[in-house]
């Protein structure tokens, strides 16, 4: 399906409006501000569900920017890739075309927390997600910067809530109306930059801050709880300075895996693909930190940043004497330049050359821009819906970083589902939502708004709970089929691919157990195989590939006429074979947790008045959260299992 052909970069943008007096509406269904990974699964998403779209953003060309590491996916992040790609995301496709460099992290574990990834090339990334946007009917992109959203005043006859109406945009006096609107300024919000001792406002380097206006209704006008995080980017090497000698070679894989459920196939051809490099850091580099530190701002600011992906500062502060992992990546094709992973950093410009310096590969590396800290605001995620609308605003919906997460995954995750609900808002749909034993993107949404946030959020496969029946390989049939028939974000294209291949695993399986043998049998087609039953045991051919040492290759070679037409879905079986016993005993354990998701708590609950067996503290923060089902009661933390049967009694009584 890698058919695609994309036009050249300056002929396309010519044709996407960079004015508002270009427009051919000023009224739209959903406006979308901020043209980052969130933005743009959200105007895509908000598009395909049917609405008449406005994307909004600084500048087109940043569109689809990697503002830090160029790669996608890894463990966790792979899996919420596919799930994007699942309900007809861009990302997924967009690193089947940019990817330079694929590898499965985890395979030493079992598939379900196999971790897809892929380096990437920049440009190619960029391209292809503008190229996309640009093909996608309804929607509008307009290169502009959002100076104020504009929201009624709430009637308290009425919902007693603000109302979204629209936006405007800087050095423009008229408004652009719309129905809903989704907010995903990432790091731009109150953005501040760090060098050294340098600080500028930025959202980006490059790029300004969004407007005072925008912090300034989300804080005064609407009342939202806001915090601050942090997080910093490395230097950027170039990759002719550095002696590749001295690291340690990485080749990717030797068949490139593809993200999407579409392609068979990645851009790049297997023999095309760009190593990585492991190397280390040495005692020098911690003596560098050491150093500097009073000259560097952004490491003494007790703003937390991410704790995944910390500085090399905080790493070598909080682990002293030892010996850190730096990967030295490709950033591109055609780029002459490394991204040394692990180095994230902000001490001044000479004194990351000094440290760079310190590591042997690098011993003469130069530094073609150097690293960075950004500190921004992000609105606490509490006070969203698990539609990531502002309970407090009809129509305004958040999305990524501006929601404490941090990665493109989180982001792109969010946005798919906030522009899925804006659009459905917008035309009088009711909203949807992901629960934790369907997705991934339900569990970070869920985990988002009913725990909230203390640091930057970014998934991992250990905070999904039924993570064997959530795997990256079958996305398409947990997402696919309910994102045609339910939600409305899925193409006609996607929906029948997914049903094809969703009839031939069930017809694979059939086949499988029809296939009953007793053991002495099973043992004389396949004597390679040690078969530990007993020999009177009968044994089905999906019983078989559950054998470390079975494949479907195997069991389709002595059975053709049965299984041979499945070989395509091989890998898929295996893994099915593999995971069945386990996702069995799940399935009774997410049908009881379902029914409690599924339990809807009335918004308007008083819940300070509840009865004073729930202590007063429970009340404040169920009143506080809101949280729209008992599963997300469940998950609030202060919230006890006794406080949730009072809560369950009382929302039987009143119903
Ligand atoms: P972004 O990708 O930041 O996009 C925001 C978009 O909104 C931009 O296009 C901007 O131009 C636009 N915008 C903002 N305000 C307005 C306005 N008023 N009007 C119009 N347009 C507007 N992630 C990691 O996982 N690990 C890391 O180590 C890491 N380090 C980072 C370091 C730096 C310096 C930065 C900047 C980001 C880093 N990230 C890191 C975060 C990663 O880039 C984000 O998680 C991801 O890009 C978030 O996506 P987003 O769509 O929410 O925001």
């Amino acid at each position: 399906m890698l058919t695609k052909k994309l036009p050249s970069l300056p002929s396309f943008l010519l044709l996407v409006s960079r004015r508002a007096s270009h427009l051919t509406r000023q009224q739209y269904d959903v406006i979308v501000v901020g043209g980052g990974h969130a933005g743009t699964e959200a105007a895509a998403a908000a598009a395909r569900v049917g609405a008449e779209t406005l994307l909004v953003t600084q500048k087109i060309q940043t569109i689809g920017a990697l503002s830090c590491n160029p790669s996608l996916g890894g463990v966790g992040k792979g899996q919420l890739v596919k799930e994007v790609d699942a309900l007809d995301g861009l990302c997924g496709r967009a690193g089947d075309w940019a990817g330079i460099h694929f590898t499965i992290l985890n395979r030493r574990k079992g598939p379900a927390v196999w971790g897809p990834r892929a380096q990437l090339d920049r440009q190619r990334y960029r391209e292809f997600i503008q190229s996309e946007l640009l093909g996608t009917p309804r929607l509008t992109v307009l290169e502009s910067s959002v100076e104020e959203l504009l929201v009624t005043e709430p009637n308290p006859e009425k919902t007693g809530r603000h109302r979204v109406a629209g936006i405007r945009l800087a050095n423009e006096t008229h408004a652009i109306s719309a129905s809903s609107v989704v907010l995903t300024t990432g790091t731009f919000l109150s953005g501040s930059l760090f060098v050294g001792q340098t600080t500028s406002p930025g959202g980006r380097i490059g790029d300004a801050p969004s407007s005072a206006g925008l912090s300034h209704t989300l804080k005064e006008r609407l009342g939202l709880r806001i915090g601050r995080l942090k997080t910093g980017t490395p230097p950027r090497i170039v990759k002719d300075s550095v002696d590749l000698s001295l690291a340690e070679l990485h080749p990717p894989d030797g068949h490139p895996t593809p993200f999407s459920f579409l392609n068979t196939h990645t851009r790049c051809k297997p023999e095309e693909q760009l190593p990585c490099y492991l190397t280390y850091t040495t005692p020098g580099v911690e003596r560098v930190v050491r150093e500097s530190l009073h000259l560097n701002c952004h490491i003494q600011q007790d703003t937390k940043g991410p704790r995944y992906c910390p500085s090399i500062e905080s790493r070598v502060l909080r682990f002293p004497g030892r010996k850190h992992q730096v990967w030295l990546e490709p950033e591109g094709v055609t780029s002459d330049l490394l991204y040394p992973q692990g180095l994230s950093m902000t001490m001044p410009p000479d004194k990351q050359l000094c440290l760079i310096r310190e590591i042997p590969a690098m011993h003469r590396a130069e530094i073609h821009t150097p690293g960075y800290g950004v500190q921004y605001d992000f609105v606490c995620p509490t006070q969203l819906s698990p539609a990531l609308q502002v309970k407090s605003t009809q129509g305004l919906f958040l999305a990524g970083q501006i929601n404490g997460t941090t990665g493109y995954e989180e982001a792109a995750a969010q946005g798919l589902w906030a522009g899925v609900n804006a659009a459905r808002w917008a035309l009088s749909m009711p909203p949807v939502a992901l629960s934790r034993t369907e997705s991934y993107i339900g569990v970070l949404i869920d985990d988002l708004v009913s725990r909230g946030v203390t640091e930057p959020y970014r998934m991992f496969t250990s905070r999904a709970e039924f993570r064997t029946s959530l795997r990256p390989d079958n996305a398409d049939l947990r997402l696919t089929l309910k994102g045609f028939e339910e939600v409305g974000c899925v193409s006609s294209l996607r929906y029948t691919e997914a049903i094809r291949v969703r009839d031939n695993l069930q017809d694979a399986m059939e086949a499988l157990e029809t296939l009953a043998l007793s053991t002495t049998t099973w043992r004389k087609k396949l004597p390679n195989i040690h078969i530990s039953e007993n020999k009177n045991t009968s044994l089905t051919g999906m019983n078989l590939l559950q054998y470390s040492d079975v494949s479907f290759e195997m069991l389709a070679s002595v059975f053709p006429e049965y299984l041979s037409a499945y070989s395509e879905f091989s890998q898929r079986l295996k893994i099915e074979a593999v995971y069945r016993p386990h996702c069995d005993l799940q399935k009774k354990e997410i049908e009881r947790i379902q029914k409690e998701e599924n339990m809807s708590l009335p918004q308007d609950i008083d819940y300070l008045s509840l009865p004073v067996s729930m202590s007063q503290e429970v009340r404040d923060i169920l009143n506080r959260v809101r949280p729209s089902t008992l599963g997300a009661a469940t998950r609030l933390q202060g919230i006890t299992p006794a406080a949730i049967v009072h809560l369950l009694n009382y929302v039987r009584h009143i119903g």
